[in-house]
């Protein structure tokens, strides 16, 4: 970008915020529109996979988000009744897939997204509506 665009982004979740952190720097003006009244998240952790992580090194946040915590041990997914649909553990996955499975509070990541854009550049309790001008213009 040879001069400041605008941007704006519509909604400040985890997408949201990344895509405004990445234009922002591009050097984009960026505003995020977020209706809800705060950025507080909904639900409490999540964890971040590799690519995930690889996606947040594209906007210079992977390293900071992989030193808060990663995966230890063993783990896997169980159906209601507690039978085990699939195991595995820290190191294979980290072997499969290439890097650790990091699990952090939904709200610490989007404070640090948050961090990364210029101040007053999310805006809450500003839902966006999409306006159709008709064929008339
Ligand atoms: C129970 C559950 C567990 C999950 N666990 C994981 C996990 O462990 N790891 C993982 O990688 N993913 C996980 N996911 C998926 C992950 O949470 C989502 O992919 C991610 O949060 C999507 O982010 P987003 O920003 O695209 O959308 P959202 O988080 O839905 O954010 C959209 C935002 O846009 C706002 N918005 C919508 N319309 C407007 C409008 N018109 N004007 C202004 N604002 C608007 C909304 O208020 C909202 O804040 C999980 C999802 C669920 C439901």
């Amino acid at each position: 970008m040879g001069r400041a665009e605008r941007a704006i982004v519509i909604g400040g979740g985890i997408g949201g915020l990344t895509a405004a952190v990445a234009l922002h720097r591009r050097g984009a003006r960026v505003t995020v529109l977020e209706r809800a009244p705060s950025l507080e998240p909904v639900g409490a952790a999540i964890s971040l996979a590799p690519n995930a992580l690889r996606g947040l090194d594209a906007i210079g946040l992977g390293d900071d988000i992989r030193a808060l915590s990663a995966w230890q041990g063993d783990g896997g997914l169980r159906a209601p009744s507690g039978r085990w649909l699939s195991r595995t553990g820290a190191a294979a996955a980290e072997e499969r897939f290439g890097g650790p499975l990091v699990l952090l509070h939904r709200a610490t990541l989007i404070d640090h997204l948050a961090a990364r854009l210029p101040p007053d550049s999310v805006r809450t309790a500003a839902a966006a509506h999409l306006v159709d001008p008709g064929e008339a213009g």
